[in-house]
């Protein structure tokens, strides 16, 4: 459903993504892991091309080609993006957030788009701040408006780059929380997160990266639990 063959990017020499090849299946929950450094933002921001690659490498996202050269429109419609920062506009309240896209993109009208936004708001559980504007949410409250938002273009893929490294400690979960509730829906997402415990559970896969190469991927138990490669489990047990 998402299929990256041989991606590679350069910043000026330095090559950062060397070759990766992965294909990930509709509905599939995979989370990336690794070192500072190692190029987990910029693979998941080469799937919706915020980021641009080399021309021997070939995304595809549901059959729809996300090569540079070709509409970024269809592409930016299908994958949504959830940032470490919110990216929340603040001049726009909560609802007027979630419905920016629909109304611009989709052109959808004013009263379905206020009442999809409702909709999303009550599902990521923040439907009583609809009115209010960003700055006098929690962060934890912030990051859901920003799923929200990013699930009002209706997505099949969702990409999450540390969505909760930003937060305070007591927020983490409730963000984690509207996370896993997404998981079970069949959206396709891409997780770059360094909470061990939350990819044990809900990952389908998780990756190990370091200096731009996917080392290790598999399923949880085996990644996290039982890692072939040396340098997963330095770092498995560093951070844990
Ligand atoms: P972190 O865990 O710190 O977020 P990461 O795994 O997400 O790290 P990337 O942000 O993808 O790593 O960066 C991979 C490498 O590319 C790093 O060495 C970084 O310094 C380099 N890099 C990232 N953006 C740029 C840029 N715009 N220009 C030059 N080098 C960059
Ligand atoms: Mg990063």
């Amino acid at each position: 459903f998402v299929s990256i063959r041989n991606l590679r990017k350069f910043y000026g020499d330095f090559e950062v993504l060397k070759g990766i090849d992965l294909e990930i299946e509709k509905g599939e929950v995979v989370c990336v892991i690794g070192p500072s450094g190692s190029g987990k933002s910029t693979l998941i921001r080469c799937i919706n091309r915020l980021e641009d690659f080399s021309e021997d490498s070939a995304i595809l996202v549901d059959g729809i080609h996300v090569t540079p050269g070709r509409s970024l429109a269809r592409v930016r419609a299908e994958v949504g993006m959830v940032f470490q920062s919110f990216n929340l506009f603040p001049h726009l309240t909560v609802r007027e957030n979630v419905m920016l896209a629909p109304r611009r993109v989709r052109r959808t009208p004013r009263a379905a788009a206020r009442a999809q936004a409702d909709r999303l708001l009550a599902r990521v559980g923040i439907a009583e701040q609809a009115d209010k504007y960003p700055e006098l949410l929690s962060g934890g409250q912030q990051q859901r408006v920003a799923i929200a938002r990013a699930l009002a273009m209706e997505p099949q893929v969702l990409l999450f780059d540390e969505p909760t490294s930003a937060l305070d400690p007591e927020m983490v979960g409730e963000v984690l929380d509207v996370m896993r509730a997404l998981a079970g829906t069949g959206v396709t997402m891409v997780i770059v997160t360094h909470e061990m415990g939350f990819a044990s559970q809900v990952a389908d896969r998780v990756i190990f990266m370091d200096g731009g190469r996917v080392l290790e991927v598999g399923p949880p138990d085996q990644v996290l639990g039982a890692p072939q490669e040396p340098r997963t489990r330095n770092f498995l047990s560093a951070v844990l």
